[in-house]
């Protein structure tokens, strides 16, 4: 038999030391409640767990009781009642308890129930704990979620949450509502009907790269919206969160809509593309091609370029990812051109020079924009969905236009795209002005190139100063330089005859005014030294560098016809006068024998004959004067006189010849000028005999003399015809007549030329004012003689 053994008194001690130090050192509050008596003992920790002192505390169940917070107290109550009657042996129970400081602390009470023979419970005997830290992160964790999903629903992004595993575990309601998706499990989720198939793997691969690593996930996709099946770009990112020991405990993503600011750097990048495309060549056609492929498939599906040609539109360039359907789309376009007498689509953007926007092509708009059963079947081929036509414009003119059409992708075009659009159209307007006017400057050049190399005319560069920049081997050949003159340098000023010199200055002051010179007549001195006649006409080029384009021709061959001409009317006229002067002598003898006679019819012919034969006379001396002039063998006899002198003498003798006029004179100067004076009345004569001539319907001519600034001034006018404004310049060349009245007045164009030319070599100067149908006034002015 075992003898039971009871413990000594060492080993009780012992325990009793454990008992006192464990729950110190563990932190255990003990106490010891006597239902009976109602006192509860409590162990030291009491003080150090609320924070009270000695004296403070109370061994009774009531101070425990009162120290309850007030709104757990029921709930404590009456779950002790419940496990003290209830046969119980464990309760236990969280609650707020008060410290000594007034706070409450959580804290969770355990106790045994010990109970008599009966059941009866007589004791409690629990440990208390505070679990305030625990209680606090439990409740701000519970806030924190709650944060989170308050801000997980207020903010824009699609959020999601998933498990180190990837598993998905939480979607904000805008990514349910995006995507529209209907599952329990995340793992029931079709991918596929989400993300972009372009984009799919890609994300794919990041994600389970990302679940592998713990490396950041980013990733820019399309995901396609539930509702209305349309894809918009977003920005996929995800985080993983970790715990203080650095393990993943979640990831944490986010998709924002990144889809205005993608399509704005995607049109950015596209226009800029474009832009260099179109800027590298002049071949338009060729870089148009190159910028409708970069179009599709971003931008479009489908693009396309049409220009007018001939009164027609011609499809320059159209572009599809899959060729086939471009080698299909451009064969059923030559056998379908558009229709532009429609009143919709292309045909109306040409007419309106303005864009046409359908971003959502319904099937009423199909069937209202044509009847053509083939044209509908062809459009539910390709299916339509947008499409967007802008036109492309040069100086004003709708010239063509650019289409996108969204077909397989569904995609319907917004305000921006068509922003997009008129952008491109306006960079491919401007390139195909840009070629338009390359290829007439190239056009321009090459005439004027082969002009310049044609060797029919003398080409110059040259600036106001006299340097030769360049000039063509016809004008190098004629002045007798070579190339290697030219490279010398070569000053046209110097190769300019001395009395030339002036007249080339006077040239230069009008160039710098007008821009151009008309033909006019010079010589040039050769190399050799010798003289060489030009005609030379001028355009200023560049008027801040003073450069000018001229062109020479050579008129050598001209000058000696003109002179063989000249010396053939000298010859003439002198040879026909030499005769004439004895008709006229004979005439005369004829005329003294007849007055002897007394036969007055006789006598009448005679004179008649005698007019006649002076006014031949006169006219061979006019001819001969030209010739003389032509030769510079015009002498001159001057005199000193009065100029009234030889204006009364001449009226008087031209007034005796005619009836039909008047002739007025006004003034008077009392000057006298040193002259040749039977010049002075050839002059004179001419005038008043051109007055007389010159207005049949009028009966009255008017001279007149003025004296100013040192100058006579003689002027004879006349109510007659007149000279329109082009003619005036060129009325004092020789045999120069005006066309229009050249028919109804006689006359060979060398009066005027004769008396400028007299007027010339007085230092005097001669000119007209004229209206047509109002009259004209001739005038010339010659120095005053001064006495000495
Ligand atoms: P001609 O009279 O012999 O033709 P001129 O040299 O005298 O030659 O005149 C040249 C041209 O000038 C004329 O042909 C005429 O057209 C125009 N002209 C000259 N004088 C007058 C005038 N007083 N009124 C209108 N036209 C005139």
């Amino acid at each position: 038999m075992q003898v039971k053994s009871y413990p000594s008194q060492e080993e009780l001690l012992k325990v009793y030391e454990w008992f006192e130090t464990i729950p110190t050192v563990a932190n255990l509050l003990i106490w010891d409640w006597d239902l009976e008596t109602n006192i509860v003992q409590w162990n030291d920790v009491i003080y150090t767990m609320y924070g009270y002192s000695h004296g403070e505390v109370e061994d009774s169940f009531e101070w425990w009781q009162k120290n309850v917070h007030p709104d757990d107290k029921d709930a404590v109550g009456a779950s002790l009642d419940a496990a003290i009657n209830s046969g119980k042996m464990i309760w236990s129970h969280e609650y707020r308890f008060k410290r000594q400081s007034g706070s409450y602390s959580y804290s969770i009470d355990k106790a045994r129930i010990l109970r008599d023979s009966q059941g009866k419970a007589i004791r409690l005997l629990g440990v208390m704990q505070d679990i305030s830290a625990r209680k606090t992160a439990e409740h701000m964790a519970e806030q924190n979620q709650k944060d989170f999903k308050y801000l997980a629903a207020s903010i824009p992004q699609l959020i999601w949450v998933a498990r180190p595993d990837g598993y998905h575990e939480y979607f904000n309601k805008q990514w349910l509502e995006y995507t529209n998706q209907n599952f329990s499990d995340s793992r029931d989720i079709d991918w596929k009907k989400i993300i972009h198939p372009d984009h799919y793997d890609k994300a794919w691969k990041l994600w389970e790269r990302s679940l592998k690593t713990g490396e950041d996930y980013e990733i820019e996709y399309k995901l396609c919206n539930g509702t209305t099946k349309e894809y918009r770009w977003f920005l996929g990112r995800a985080i993983p969160i970790k715990n203080e020991k650095g393990k993943i405990t979640k990831w944490f993503g986010t998709c924002t809509d990144i889809h205005h600011q993608k399509l704005t750097t995607q049109f950015q990048t596209f226009l800029s593309q474009a832009s260099k495309i179109l800027a590298s060549s002049f071949d338009y056609k060729e870089t148009l091609d190159s910028v409708v492929k970069l179009a599709v498939p971003e931008i479009a599906d489908w693009c396309s370029i049409d220009l007018m040609e001939d009164g027609e539109l011609e499809l320059i360039a159209l572009a599809h990812k899959d060729p086939k359907k471009v080698r299909w789309a451009k064969k059923l376009r030559s056998t379908m051109p558009p229709d532009l007498t429609r009143n919709t689509g292309v045909a109306k953007v040409i007419q309106t020079g303005k864009s046409e926007f359908y971003p959502v092509i319904t099937e009423k708009l199909i069937k209202d924009s044509t009847k053509d059963k083939k044209v509908l079947a062809l459009i539910k081929k390709i299916g339509l969905s947008s499409m967007m036509i802008v036109p492309i414009i040069v100086e004003g003119k709708t010239i063509g236009v650019i289409q996108f059409t969204s077909s397989e992708s569904k995609k319907h075009f917004l305000k921006q795209d068509l922003q997009m659009a008129e952008g491109l159209a306006v960079r491919v307007s401007f390139a195909i002005h840009n070629a338009q006017l390359y290829d007439q400057a190239q056009k321009v050049e090459n005439r004027f190139k082969s002009l310049y190399e044609s060797n029919i005319v003398g080409v110059i560069f040259t600036r106001t100063d006299g340097t030769l920049i360049s000039a063509n081997s016809y004008f190098l050949d004629m002045l007798g330089f070579t190339e290697e003159d030219l490279q010398n340098g070569i000053n046209l000023k110097e190769q300019t005859p001395i009395d030339q010199k002036q007249k080339q200055f006077e040239y230069i002051k009008e160039l710098n005014i007008t821009g151009m010179l008309q033909p006019f007549e010079k010589e040039y001195i050769r190399k050799d030294g010798s003289k060489v006649p030009v005609i030379v006409g001028s355009v200023m080029q560049d008027f801040d560098k003073q450069e000018v384009l001229s062109f020479v021709l050579d008129i050598t061959e001209r000058k000696k016809l003109e002179q063989r001409k000249d010396e053939f009317i000298g010859i003439a006229s002198h040879e026909l006068r030499t005769p004439l002067t004895t008709v006229k002598g004979y005439i005369q003898i004829l005329e003294r024998i007849i007055q002897q006679m007394g036969d007055d019819k006789l006598n009448t012919y005679v004179k008649k004959t005698n007019v006649y034969i002076d006014k031949l006379n006169s006219l061979i001396s006019e001819l001969l004067d030209v010739s003389k002039m032509q030769a510079g063998k015009l002498q001159l006899n001057y005199t000193v006189f009065e100029i009234e002198d030889v204006i009364l003498d001449t009226i008087d003798a031209v007034q005796s010849t005619i009836r039909s006029h008047l002739i007025l004179y006004k003034g008077g100067t009392n000057k006298k000028i040193k002259a040749d004076r039977n010049r002075l009345e050839q002059v004179l004569t001419n005038l008043l005999a051109n007055a007389v001539k010159y207005s049949p319907k009028a009966n009255q001519i008017t001279v007149e003399t003025k004296y100013e600034n040192n100058e006579v001034i003689v002027s004879v006018k006349d109510s007659g015809v007149g000279i329109p404004l082009t003619e005036i310049p060129k009325l004092f060349q020789r045999f120069y007549r005006v066309e229009a009245t050249a028919e109804q007045f006689s006359g060979l164009g060398i009066g005027l030329f004769i008396s400028s030319e007299i007027i010339q070599r007085h230092n005097g100067r001669m000119w007209v004012e004229s209206k047509e149908s109002e009259g004209s006034t001739f005038s010339f002015a010659l120095p005053a003689y001064r006495e000495k």
